[in-house]
């Protein structure tokens, strides 16, 4: 079963959002976004430590995604990822990318919702139980 970007039964990462859009991955993805904004030079903020305070990952409708609290933007992010708003560029933190908080067992917790055969039920936020045949995580 397809959800309704085409990636079939995994939660999908913010690569294959660019992918699907004919980008490599989504850095090459932002980096087309930030030169057509005539922002080209907070390209390699990008890739620069994170700083500041973290967001929180959270996976909506199969998708892994993270929420600025400043301007309420939402993005597809990846795993082991950082945190640099398209929409207000995190001015608050120096144009600076931010940490993300994954959880832990992140890896289980997508390997549970992907089990769940309609796309728009495998969401997770923080402090969600989610819960497989054995009562477990
Ligand atoms: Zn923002």
């Amino acid at each position: 079963m397809k959800n309704r970007y085409g990636y079939g039964d995994k939660i999908f990462t913010a690569d294959d959002l660019a992918q699907d859009r004919g980008y490599e991955n989504k850095s090459a993805m932002w980096a087309h976004y930030l030169r057509k904004q005539g922002k080209e030079d907070l390209i390699d903020n990008m890739s620069r430590k994170p700083s500041g305070e973290s967001v929180d990952a959270f996976i909506n409708q199969s998708r892994i995604m993270a929420r600025c609290d400043i301007c309420g933007n939402v993005m597809a992010i990846n795993l082991n990822d950082s945190f640099l708003c398209m929409q207000c560029f995190n001015y608050q933190n120096k144009f600076l990318p931010r940490p993300i908080n994954y959880p832990k067992n992140i890896l289980e917790i997508m390997k549970l919702l992907e089990k769940r055969v309609a796309p728009q039920d495998r969401n997770w936020t923080p402090g969600d139980k989610i819960e497989n045949k054995d009562g477990k995580l």
